[in-house]
């Protein structure tokens, strides 16, 4: 820079030396004030490019700054320039995108944990306030019927069970949900793992009357990394759910084992009442039940499918359900091979 600007020093020194030496007065001082003219304007329009590449940029990032300084976090700076300030006002323009996303995050994360507690304390009061009126029936009339007594333990114990059975599917929810749950994940040869699970359902089933028809459509034995126990557990709420809802009297349930590319595919459908297409997509958050006042004599928490979600997500798979009103529905659980 300093050799420059000697060398530019020194080329006017020669041409104004040139100048004195060829020319007169007059035609010096034009030649000057042109010089300084040219200089004015060389000088504005630097201004003008320096305003438009840093200063104008520079006060869009200081006003983005401002608004995220108040909690907006929906700010994107224009710039065109592909100069530094552009990759600051790019870098800028992500920083945002990022607390916009955490913020939504965040939000979501509260108004969850709102929603979470009010079910909690609805579906806690609901047997609580039962329980706290049978006692008192049974406390107040001194003389009422040994029959009568009886019935009303039953109710209390029946509500007694329900509660018991939110809390430990809540206090999993929220392992699973703070990722505190332990997993003993194994290298298990799926076929063998299905073919024992499904022998042990069906002996549960056919106590109960149910037909259970179970296919191995597998041609490989191949390894699913998995833990036995939660996953039994998370199709064990599925066939629950089959149990619950389906008819009294003539329910089949269906598995069957397939190969979808690098995924092993289990499915299990019913030939129960089936879910409406509106409700389908709800069915997996928690709490969702599609009859509120029928789940309630069924004791249902509406936490079933959400853990068996849970569970399926936790080993790199996942869960989807389809459904025909009338005739069924289909669960399907995809769990990816290893090596
Ligand atoms: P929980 O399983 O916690 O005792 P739940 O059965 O109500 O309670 P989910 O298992 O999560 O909760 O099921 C959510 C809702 O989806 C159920 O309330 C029920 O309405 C509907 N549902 C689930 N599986 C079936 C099924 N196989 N057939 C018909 N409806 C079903
Ligand atoms: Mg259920």
């Amino acid at each position: 820079m300093h050799y420059f600007r000697s060398f530019a020093l020194l080329f006017i020194f020669l041409i104004l030396f040139l100048l004195f030496k060829l020319a007169d007065i007059k035609a010096i001082v034009i030649f000057i004030a042109a010089l300084l003219i040219a200089k004015e304007i060389v000088q504005v329009l630097f201004f003008l490019r320096l305003e438009k590449r840093v200063f104008q940029p520079i006060e869009a990032l200081k006003s983005g700054v401002d608004e995220i300084a108040k909690g907006n976090y929906n700010v994107n700076i224009k710039c065109e320039m592909r100069n530094e300030i552009g990759m600051l006002v790019v870098a800028f323009n992500e920083m945002a995108r990022k607390l916009e996303e955490g913020e939504r995050i965040k939000t979501e994360y509260e108004d969850n944990r709102k929603a979470l507690i009010a079910n909690i304390s609805h579906d806690l009061k609901t047997p609580i306030t039962s329980i706290q009126g049978y006692i008192e029936a049974i406390l107040d009339e001194d003389g009422i019927p040994q029959e009568n007594k009886k019935r009303y333990l039953q109710i209390i114990h029946h509500n007694i069970v329900y509660m018991n059975e939110l809390i430990d599917d809540l206090f999993l929810f929220a392992k699973l949900d703070m990722q505190k749950l332990h997993f003993q994940f194994e290298k298990v040869p799926i076929r063998a793992f299905m073919s024992d699970l499904t022998e042990e359902i069906g002996l549960e089933l056919e106590e109960r009357r149910v037909q259970f028809l179970y296919t191995d459509k597998m041609e490989q034995d191949l390894t699913v990394r998995l833990d036995g126990k939660r996953m039994h557990q998370a199709l064990m709420n599925i066939v629950g759910n089959a149990l619950k809802y389906g008819p009294e009297e003539g329910l089949v349930i269906k598995a069957e084992l397939s190969k979808q590319g690098d995924f092993a595919c289990f499915k299990l459908s019913d030939n129960g009442p089936g879910i409406p297409a509106d409700k389908l997509p709800k069915i997996f958050d928690r709490f969702y039940r599609i009859d509120k006042e029928r789940t309630k004599e069924l004791m249902s928490t509406g936490l079933g499918l959400a853990i068996a979600r849970e569970l399926v997500e936790a080993h790199g798979g996942s869960i989807a359900a389809s459904s025909e009103e009338g005739k069924g529905t289909c669960f399907t659980i995809t769990l990816p091979f290893t090596e």
